[in-house]
């Protein structure tokens, strides 16, 4: 079945936001099959979001994920990788569609408050980054 892997990052964490967008996953129908809670180092930053290494915001980006708690997560179910996106939202949060978690809940694009693959591949290398095999359900 489907996996994608989503991350609640800091500003979502210290807004307390973990329940909410838990909730929004589990009454759409997908399963949560992992999650933690872990501070990246810089470096683990970095190796996430290595696509973007030559964009401008990079640093201030990998910084940011690395300086508090993030919620880890795998989630499962049929299209979950794009219906995922689909209920986060643009990534700009003044792009996004009210309804969708980034359109409900927050303002600027450095603090959108979660992280969603973006493709197969994608959701492959972060779950498979984030969580050992045994971690998995
Ligand atoms: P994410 O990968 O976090 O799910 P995304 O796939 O919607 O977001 P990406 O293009 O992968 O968007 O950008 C990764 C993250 O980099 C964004 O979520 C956002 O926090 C940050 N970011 C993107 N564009 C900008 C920008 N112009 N200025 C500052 N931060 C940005
Ligand atoms: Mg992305």
């Amino acid at each position: 079945m489907e996996r994608t892997f989503i991350a609640i990052k800091p500003d979502g964490v210290q807004r307390g936001l973990i329940s909410e967008i838990i909730s929004r996953f589990e009454r759409k129908g997908f399963k949560l099959v992992a999650i933690k809670i872990v501070v990246p180092s810089k470096e683990f930053a970095q190796k996430h979001y290595h696509d973007l290494k030559d964009r401008p915001f990079f640093n201030g980006l990998c910084e940011f994920l690395s300086s508090a708690p993030v919620v880890a997560m795998v989630w499962e179910g049929e299209g979950v990788i794009k219906y995922g996106r689909k209920l986060i939202g643009a990534t700009d949060p003044q792009k996004s569609e009210p309804g969708t978690i980034r359109g409900d809940l927050a303002v600027v694009v450095g603090r959108n408050i979660i992280h969603g693959s973006d493709g197969p591949e994608t959701a492959k290398d972060e779950i498979n980054l984030w969580f050992k095999r045994e971690e998995l359900m």
